[in-house]
């Protein structure tokens, strides 16, 4: 690792903060209750922000803004290609942004300035480029009648959408969700993390530089219980998306059902297997699974949590992987070169480490890591286990922190078995030179995406989303635009069929 030492001293970030109010009706404004909450510096725990907490009363005046906005326009009015065009603006004025949103996501998050830069920005980008593309290409269908009919459908939008994110991926989250909402004619109100409200609200100040109507983006700091489950519960509120753990999902399902029955998607948690077949070149698949897991501080929700590795390469594979978790660059996230930060808040922090604890009680071997990195914020040293058994808490459990469960199989029968015994499904990887092997596996594993000798490919193309407990829809893709659209069937009698 770097030295500890030096994060006694973080470096200071370059971007100063704008906006900590609540974006209601293209307003900053302040809470209705005058409240405030303290977002914190992961690096050391202290305030960077005290920032508008909304709650219900600010939740009705955001979703009357955006129900003003869809019922009136003109966003669902206007033509695609205008759409279209301020989606594009606003890409363009990101880019031209990049560096001040990146230092304000690392800030918040804890995550690597580099990669806040080089990967999630742009990739924020990508995702609104690319939805912007859709806008002006969405139609419905001409069809054919048993009658004399003339039969279509319409492809509409289905009305304000409320939106909930996590904090792993603030800003690529957004995207994901806001772009295709934006683009087949929705409005939205959005309800960040409560550990990472900053980003959004820059970006959505952008947004609107770009020409986006009042109301059409609602942005609402705050917390589940309250901000959260005012949104699901919404009258008003025609459609729900989701990202987060599986238990409050299935909150979500339960608010939106109890309410008026809006739409839901959802994309929630994982204990994904990454499989390291017989023939796999062993330097290589240690790289890859290093990087499945722990990407992100490990906080991933498709994260390579369950790496599976045949018993004939099983040794070399653990005492490479110890090797590569122990070079692992940890220190201040805006210090060049490092792979890792802290993890987001010293809740998180804690389950991590009480984990590693049942990790080691109930007998896994610990190759390396298992503490705290540095006394100061939430730093946690690059962890491997192996000797893991599939009863093991650290085997079933989704703990979104910096820990690789290494597990020994025989063949692939059997690890097919194992590691589809989960309730999870949202993705899984393989590593093998052998055709038939990587056939047989993408087949068998019930899991939402197969990352074949690859892993966290997340181009905007590429469909996301679980099997099983792991969620309910898709996201990105053409695909992401069914979760926004709804269908309307129109039949004609005709005249001279
Ligand atoms: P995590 O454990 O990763 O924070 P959560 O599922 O608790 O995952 O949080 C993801 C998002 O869901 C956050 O924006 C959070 O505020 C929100 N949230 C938490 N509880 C609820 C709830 N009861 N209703 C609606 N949203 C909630």
């Amino acid at each position: 690792y770097s030295t500890a030492a030096a994060l006694d001293d973080p470096i200071k970030p370059n971007v100063s903060i704008q906006y900590d109010k609540l974006l209601i009706n293209g307003k900053f404004v302040d809470a209705a209750s005058g409240k405030t909450f303290r977002t914190l510096d992961p690096r050391t725990g202290d305030v960077i922000a005290h920032v508008a907490e909304g709650d219900l009363e600010d939740i009705n005046r955001a979703v009357a803004a955006a129900r003003k906005a869809f019922d009136e326009g003109p966003w669902p009015k206007m033509t695609a290609y205008e759409r279209q065009k301020i989606m594009l603006k606003f890409a363009d004025l990101v880019e031209k942004h990049n560096d001040e949103i990146a230092a304000l996501e690392t800030w918040d998050n804890g995550k690597p300035y580099e990669q806040s830069a080089q990967i999630e920005v742009p990739m924020f980008v990508r995702i609104f480029r690319y939805y912007a593309g859709w806008a002006d290409k969405i139609h419905g269908l001409t069809l054919p009648a048993d009658g004399p009919h003339h039969v279509q459908t319409l492809h509409e939008p289905i009305g304000v959408a409320g939106q909930i994110i996590p904090w792993n991926f603030p800003l690529m989250l957004f995207a994901w969700k806001v772009a295709p909402a934006l683009a087949c004619g929705n409005t939205v109100v959005l309800k960040t993390a409560e550990q990472t409200p900053l980003s959004a609200l820059l970006v959505s100040k952008l947004l609107h530089e770009a020409g986006l109507p009042d109301g059409v983006l609602n942005v609402v700091s705050g917390f589940g219980p309250t901000a959260g489950a005012a949104l699901c519960s919404h009258m008003d509120v025609d459609k729900v998306a989701f990202t987060g753990s599986t238990e409050t999902g299935k909150i979500v399902l339960k608010l939106a059902a109890k309410s008026n029955l809006k739409q839901v998607t959802l994309e929630l948690g994982g204990k994904s297997p990454f499989i390291v077949c017989e023939d796999a070149d062993v330097d290589k698949a240690v790289e890859l699974a290093h990087f499945a897991l722990f990407f992100n501080q490990g906080q991933c929700c498709c994260a390579g949590s369950r790496t599976f590795v045949h018993e004939k390469v099983y040794d070399e594979f653990v005492e490479k992987a110890k090797t590569r978790a122990m070079k692992r660059a940890v220190g201040d996230p805006f210090k060049a070169g490092m792979e890792q930060g802290p993890q987001i808040d010293s809740e998180q922090f804690k389950k991590i480490l009480k984990y590693i604890s049942s990790g080691k009680e109930s007998g896994a071997t610990l190759e390396t890591g298992g503490d705290r990195f540095g006394t100061k914020g939430y730093y946690i040293q690059p962890t491997v286990f192996s000797n893991v058994k599939d009863d093991m808490l650290i085997a079933k459990d989704e703990i979104f922190g910096p820990v690789q469960s290494v597990l020994k199989f025989k063949d692939i029968d059997e690890v097919i078995k194992r590691a589809n015994n989960t309730p999870y499904g949202l993705a899984a990887g393989v590593f093998t030179k052998n055709i038939d092997t990587a056939n047989t596996l993408m087949r068998a594993l019930r899991a939402g995406t197969v990352w074949i000798n690859c892993y966290d490919i997340f181009d905007a193309a590429i469909p996301i989303g679980g099997y099983k407990m792991s969620g309910i829809g898709r996201e990105k893709g053409e695909y992401g635009l069914k979760n926004y659209l709804q269908v309307k069937a129109v039949v004609t009698p005709l005249k001279n069929p």
